[in-house]
């Protein structure tokens, strides 16, 4: 019997996704809005608020708290967003806005959307009881998160785990973020991409050098006919992969590293192989050894952002 519920909210670019979830991380109920973003920080403040009162009149339970998860730079403890700039958002005072405009008396809490996914694994996923591990996120582009003592390390401005712009190549691929060879260049859909542009003329023979608008899903299905350029693209994304599991193994040597995000999922059977092997080039073999990697457990995003209800310290509203 359900006691009590929380709405989780995950921000993302283009859409955003709502759930209604009980105590045990079971999804009653979900949907999405677009974000629509260029529309300004009002309009989508105000889809949140319709996107989880839809939710709340729904609710089998009191619903105890709403957790948002938002991509960029956020602090939690401020409940503000410091800079996400797929959102065009900076400084904007996420969570007094939303209690504000929810008008119903129930706190708000918000974290970045991929540390928010990670204390979604560690309530409810594959790192459940885990008290210190890792979290990778492979989508568009690579996000991470270490918990600590049951805790998000943030880092001294909210950077901590940013791995995807950890450069392995500082000559290499230009990235959005104004350097180079940013790992996200490599791995994620950015990255799968980008090496299928730059690929493309030594397969000849590949049906997937000849595709004329080729998505991150056209390289897998590709993969999946065994196409020799689909192949090599999720090689060198693989390779990629292991070099940021060395050095979240070489640096803390985490019992446990949870693999997620929409790309984690549907490529980890070519990228995992290729990762590992790169792993066991880059650290002690005993570390490596002592390191499980495995796929997240949870798939809906908004349930990773409800955890963030029972995981936050009680906070007067
Ligand atoms: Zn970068």
């Amino acid at each position: 019997m359900t006691q009590q519920v929380a709405v989780g909210v995950d921000i993302g670019g283009t859409k955003i996704a709502f759930a209604l979830v009980d105590e045990t991380g079971r999804a009653l109920a979900d949907h999405q809005l677009p974000t629509r973003p260029q529309e300004g920080e009002a309009a989508v403040l105000e889809r949140v608020v319709q996107g989880v009162h839809e939710l709340m009149h729904s609710a089998p339970a009191p619903v105890v708290g709403v957790g948002v998860g938002c991509p960029g730079v956020v602090d939690p403890a401020a409940g503000v967003v410091r800079q996400a700039v797929n959102l065009g958002w900076a400084q904007v005072s996420l969570r007094a806005e939303l209690e504000r405009r929810l008008r119903a008396h129930i706190p708000v809490h918000i974290q970045n959307d991929v540390k928010a996914a990670a204390l979604g694994e560690h309530t409810f996923g594959a790192a459940r009881g885990q008290a210190d591990f890792v979290y990778l996120a492979l989508g568009t582009g690579l996000g991470g998160a270490v918990v600590a003592h049951g805790q998000v390390v943030t880092g001294a401005a909210g950077f901590a785990t940013e791995v995807g712009h950890l450069s392995l190549d500082p000559e290499g691929r230009r990235c959005s973020c104004g350097r180079q060879g940013c790992v996200e260049m490599y791995v994620g859909g950015i990255g799968l991409l980008a090496s299928l542009e730059l690929y493309r003329d030594r397969y000849p023979s590949s049906a997937l050098a000849q595709a004329n608008e080729p998505t991150t899903a056209s390289i897998l299905s590709a993969a999946q006919a065994s196409d020799p350029l689909a192949l090599a693209i999720l090689e060198e994304g693989g390779r990629a992969l292991g070099w940021v599991l060395g050095m979240c193994v070489g640096i803390l040597n985490p019992p446990l590293i949870v693999i997620g995000g929409g790309l984690g999922h549907a490529a980890w059977q070519w990228l995992m192989p290729p990762a590992l092997r790169e792993l066991r080039r880059r650290v002690l073999p005993q570390a490596a050894d002592s390191t499980q990697i495995v796929p997240s457990a949870i798939s809906v995003s908004a349930v990773g952002a409800a955890s963030l209800v029972w995981h936050a310290p009680q906070r007067a509203c």
